[in-house]
């Protein structure tokens, strides 16, 4: 099992060698797995991918952006945007979960997914919910309490009951 330190240091590395450069207002893009390299060694990686690992996240390029933000999944080819802003001030633990969040994004894109379907609210359409499963899961065996778990989950942008029904959705028990 990878420990929750050595994930952090992978993602730590990764973080720093990406192209900061304040002068460069433009968008970066490259290859996932030039930046984020040995991703395809992690576990959660490939539990979400299998046989296919190597393959799609060889293949999987990623954008930062200076746009403010977090990051998502573009819906037209399946690459992974990332806001500079949040890979620099962003608390790493979070930044970890969201990639194996986007990865998972990923391979439901691969699979011929609607993966921002308007028919559902975000805490209600199954693509999220599945997602952060996932992410869950994988965030208990790192070891992350619960309490961490629950403040991970509840995000600017979801209001209070959202995240109530985000959370029974996800398995994730809701304290007072
Ligand atoms: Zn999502």
């Amino acid at each position: 099992m990878l420990s929750l330190e050595l994930v952090m240091l992978k993602v730590q590395r990764k973080l720093s060698k990406l192209p900061l450069n304040p002068l460069n207002m433009g968008n970066t893009h490259g290859q996932f797995l030039e930046y984020f390299k040995g991703f395809d060694t992690v576990e959660a990686v490939r539990g979400i991918f299998g046989a296919k690992t190597s393959d799609i996240l060889g293949n999987l390029k990623v954008e930062f952006t200076w746009l403010k933000g977090y990051m998502y999944v573009n819906s037209k080819d399946g690459h992974i945007v990332i806001s500079k802003a949040y890979l620099q001030k962003g608390d790493k633990i979070d930044i970890y979960l969201d990639l194996i969040h986007e990865l998972y994004h990923v391979k439901q894109f691969f699979e011929g997914r609607e993966l921002f379907d308007p028919k559902y609210k975000y805490v209600d359409r199954p693509t999220e919910i599945e997602a952060y499963r996932y992410t869950v899961q994988e965030a208990r065996r790192l070891g992350l309490t619960e309490d961490r778990i629950r403040q991970y989950l509840k995000t600017e942008w979801i209001n209070n009951s959202d995240f109530k029904r985000l959370a029974a959705s996800v398995g994730v028990i809701i304290v007072k």
